[in-house]
């Protein structure tokens, strides 16, 4: 008999698995936060388990993965609504933010949307913002995976990327024996950095083998300050640095021309799409259609909730693929399995993490959702994919497990207490609201 730490039994198993394998009649052994197998239940004598959790009449599907977040943000959520970006951010984000966002403020909104994220399914989120340490420090408390990098602001920039290079080493050192986290390099947008963070930071991706973050041609303003400034289209501009040379992650890409798609070709980047906060900016919308015929690496991202607002990837998800039916007049266009792709391997892939998560496969972290079907909601169920991009709210998630811990059990939180969590958010807005008084 061979001891693990834990079995799921039961219950199907969605895996995306390069051949999309939907197991049934199967348990998953997990042992040391890693999938050993997932094997028919006749064998499940073979094995002694410390836990033993039962998932008849779930789905079991990979956590999902969002590939661009601000997490402090949280405390922002509605607070401005109904602007246009620039508006938005020069008028109230970001003297907010220079007034109120300190470290505490960073820590306490970050553990406020690793809590949100956690309920609403994702295990793993691609974060950029300030007092990255904090961010890292809430998310191991809340057990929620992490990728962390300080947004670079820094129109006047000239150096070398020396410092950049530094900060990243630094927190990769601290943080080496903390498997829940890791660190990118975020220039924040070709708007708020010089060329020369752009030229540094990517040499330093590249040579380093770390993620590049960055925001992406998210406005026609963006679009159109570039070629004025530059004579080239955005990613044209980010390509003449040889910002593509490096692994990176595109946040938004809205105004791409086909011309600027076809430089991803043959990159090793991706975009992460935001479609509800370009919906609600009126950024525009994505050429998702374009981006998924050239076979780019296409993922998800909730961007932060002061302009979504809320951390809900799988409504996300839903409006993205019907919406690019409609706008596309093709209702064959985006099925929901190649939808599901785009918020659980085609994320990992995105941040560079597919030999670890993605989807349910033997050696991969146990990352995952146990998702109760015994709703009106979800019944009945003809096709896993259907229901989970159409029809599943995130409140039929029943548990998550990150590196096969439980991180939210039966819809209750492992780590965190949610009644605190609200009582802090709400002693926050009190400020928030003081200051903008004055
Ligand atoms: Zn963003």
């Amino acid at each position: 008999m061979s001891h693990c730490d834990t079995i799921i039994k039961g219950g199907t198993f969605v895996t995306m698995d390069p051949e999309f394998r939907i197991l049934k009649e199967r348990f998953m052994v997990i042992d040391r936060g890693r999938i050993v197998d997932i094997l028919p239940l006749d064998k499940l004598d073979l094995f002694q388990s410390k836990e033993l959790i039962d998932a008849t009449g779930c789905l079991v599907t990979p956590g999902f993965i969002n590939t661009h977040s601000h997490m402090p943000m949280s405390y922002f959520r509605g607070l401005a609504d109904d602007l246009p970006l620039d508006t938005w951010l020069k008028d109230y984000i970001w003297p907010l933010e220079a007034k109120l966002v300190s470290s505490d403020f960073v820590y306490a909104a970050s553990l406020h949307s690793a809590a949100e994220m956690i309920k609403n399914g994702i295990t793993l989120t691609n974060d950029m913002y300030f007092h990255k340490e904090r961010i890292a420090e809430a998310c191991i408390r809340a057990g929620l995976r992490v990728i962390v990098s300080e947004a670079i602001i820094a129109p006047n920039y000239s150096g070398d990327g020396h410092e950049f290079a530094e900060k990243v080493q630094e927190f990769k050192d601290a943080y080496r024996d903390q498997a829940l986290v890791d660190c990118a390099l975020a220039p924040h947008a070709i708007y708020t950095c010089s060329s020369e963070v752009y030229s540094s930071c990517a040499r330093l991706a590249f040579d380093q083998g770390w993620l590049l973050h960055t925001h992406l041609s998210e406005t026609p303003k963006e679009l159109e300050d570039c070629l004025k400034a530059h004579g080239k289209r955005p990613l044209e501009y980010l390509a003449s640095l040889g910002v593509l040379e490096a692994k990176c992650v595109f946040a938004h890409c809205v105004w791409l021309s086909g011309k600027e798609l076809e430089l991803l070709e043959d990159s090793q980047s991706a975009i992460s799409i935001c479609t509800d906060s370009n919906l609600k900016l009126a950024s525009g919308i994505a050429p998702l259609k374009d981006m998924l015929k050239r076979k780019l690496n296409v993922a998800i991202g909730t961007d932060g909730v002061a302009s979504n607002n809320n951390l809900d990837i799988l409504e996300e998800l839903s409006t993205t693929a019907k919406l690019h039916k409609a706008i596309n007049s093709d209702p064959e266009f985006l099925p929901a399995r190649q939808a599901f792709a785009l918020l659980t391997i085609e994320g990992a892939r995105a941040l560079g993490k597919e030999q670890d998560l993605g989807s349910l496969e033997a050696g991969k972290y146990a990352d995952l959702l146990i998702i109760d079907l015994q709703n009106l909601q979800s019944q009945p169920l003809y096709n896993p994919y259907s229901v989970l991009v159409y029809a599943l709210g995130a409140q039929q998630i029943r548990d998550v497990l990150i590196a096969g811990e439980f991180v939210m059990k039966d819809g209750k939180l492992s780590h965190l207490d949610e009644a605190d969590l609200i009582s802090t958010a709400q002693e926050y807005q009190s400020k928030i609201l003081k200051e903008l008084s004055q």
